[in-house]
C-alpha cells in the first residue's frame, strides 16, 4: 500500500467465528506486511454460545481465539488442532445427550477453564481477556484485543418446522448450534430470534472500540447470527452511527449465495434477499441511520455496485475469496482504500 493507503492506527472488526476469524488472518498479514503498528480490537458475538454437559462453550470467541493464537485445526476451521475425542466417546458411551456437538478433549480444557472462572464471578469479558493471554499477547505484542459482544447470556434460537414428541411436524425454536451442528439448517426454517438481547449490555469495552477507533471493518460474518446480534445490542447501532470512524463490509454474499454456512436459509427466514446488495441495504447507510459507509461486493456482483451506491453506501467490486491469507490481506486493504474513499 502507498503512504495514502497506511493501515490505520486503530481498527475494530465486529466478527463471527470462522468466516471473521479467515478475515482477521488477512488483516494481520497486511498490518505485518505494511510493518503498521495497528492495534486491532476483536468483538465478538456470544449468541452462538451454548451450556454443554456443564460447560460454557462459546463457539465464536474460541475460533477467533485459537485461530489467531496458531491453535486452530486448519482443516476443519474450528476446535483444536491435534485434537482427540475420548470424552466425546466416553459421555456416549454413557447415553449422555447431547451426542451431536464436537467437544474435543483438548477444547474441553478451555471450557472447563472458562465454566470455573465464571463460577468463581468472572465475567465473560475477563474470563475472555484471560485465556487469550496465552493466545494472543505473547504473539501479537499486545495489539490484538478479544472482546466478548456482552458478559450477559444471550442465545440465538432458530424456528423450525421438527418432528414434536407425537412425530408430527411443528413449528419449534432451537438453539442455533443445534439447527446448524445437528441439522446442517436443512430444516424449513421460519426466523431467528436472539434470546436475552434486549436485556444484554455490550460487554467493557464494546462501545469505545467503536467510538475510539480509526476504522470499523465488517467482515463477510454471518450478517443475521453473527453480526446481527452484535448491532442488537443496547447503544452498539448509536456507537456506530456517531463514530468519527467510517465503516466499511465485505460481503458473504457472493453471486446470490453464501460461500460456506448458512446465511442463505438465515437472510430468507428473515426476509432479506440473498445477495450483496441486498445485505448491504439491510445494514443500511449510515446517512440514513444504517450501519455502513463502505461495502465490499466480489467481482461476479459487480453488477449491484450502483444499487448500493443508490442506497448511499460507497461501493467496489473486487475479489472476495479468501482463498489464503495474502489473498485475504487484499481485501483489507480494499476495506481500507474504500474507507478513505
Ligand atoms: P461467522 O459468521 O464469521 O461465524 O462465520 P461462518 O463461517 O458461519 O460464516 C461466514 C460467512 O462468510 C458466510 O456467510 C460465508 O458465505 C462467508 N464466507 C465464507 N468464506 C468466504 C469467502 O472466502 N469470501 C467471502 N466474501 N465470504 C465468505
Ligand atoms: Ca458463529
Amino acid at each position: 500500500m502507498d503512504a495514502q493507503g497506511r493501515v490505520p492506527d486503530r481498527i475494530t472488526v465486529v466478527s463471527g467465528g470462522v468466516g471473521g476469524a479467515r478475515f482477521l488472518q488477512g488483516l494481520l498479514r497486511l498490518i505485518e506486511r505494511e510493518a503498521a503498528r495497528t492495534r486491532v480490537t476483536v468483538i465478538a458475538n456470544t449468541g452462538d454460545d451454548i451450556w454443554l454437559h456443564g460447560l460454557k462453550v462459546c463457539p465464536d470467541l474460541d475460533t477467533v481465539m485459537y485461530t489467531l493464537g496458531g491453535g486452530i485445526d486448519p482443516e476443519r476451521g474450528w476446535g483444536r488442532t491435534g485434537e482427540t475425542w475420548h470424552a466425546k466417546e466416553e459421555l456416549a458411551a454413557y447415553g449422555v445427550e447431547p451426542t451431536w456437538f464436537g467437544l474435543g478433549d483438548r477444547d474441553l480444557a478451555t471450557h472447563l477453564v472458562r465454566t470455573q472462572m465464571l463460577d468463581a464471578g468472572y465475567p465473560l469479558s475477563a474470563v475472555t481477556e484471560a485465556l487469550c493471554r496465552r493466545w494472543l499477547t505473547e504473539a501479537y505484542d499486545d495489539r490484538v484485543r478479544l472482546l466478548p459482544m456482552s458478559d450477559d447470556r444471550t442465545e440465538t434460537h432458530v424456528v423450525v418446522d421438527a418432528p414434536g414428541a407425537d412425530g408430527t411436524i411443528e413449528q419449534r425454536a432451537i438453539h442455533f448450534q443445534e439447527y446448524w451442528v445437528r441439522h446442517r439448517a436443512e430444516l424449513p426454517t421460519h426466523g431467528v430470534s436472539v434470546i436475552g438481547l434486549d436485556q444484554a449490555s455490550p460487554a467493557p469495552g464494546v462501545l469505545e472500540a467503536l467510538t475510539d477507533t480509526d476504522l470499523v471493518l465488517l467482515p463477510p460474518s454471518n450478517p443475521v447470527v453473527s453480526i446481527g446480534p452484535v448491532l442488537g445490542l443496547a447503544g452498539v447501532r448509536d456507537a456506530l452511527r456517531e463514530t468519527s470512524a467510517p465503516v466499511v463490509g465485505v460481503s458473504g454474499i457472493v453471486g446470490g449465495d453464501h460461500v460456506h454456512g448458512m446465511a442463505r436459509q438465515l437472510l430468507t427466514a428473515t426476509g432479506v434477499e440473498v445477495s450483496a446488495a441486498g445485505v448491504a441495504e439491510h445494514y443500511g447507510a449510515r446517512s440514513g441511520g444504517g450501519v455502513l459507509d463502505g461495502w465490499l461486493v466480489d467481482e461476479v456482483d459487480g453488477g449491484l455496485v450502483d444499487r448500493v451506491a443508490g442506497a448511499g453506501i460507497a461501493c467496489r467490486a473486487v475479489p472476495l475469496m479468501m482463498t489464503d491469507h495474502d489473498a485475504t490481506a487484499e481485501i483489507a486493504a480494499a476495506a481500507i482504500a474504500l474507507s478513505r474513499g
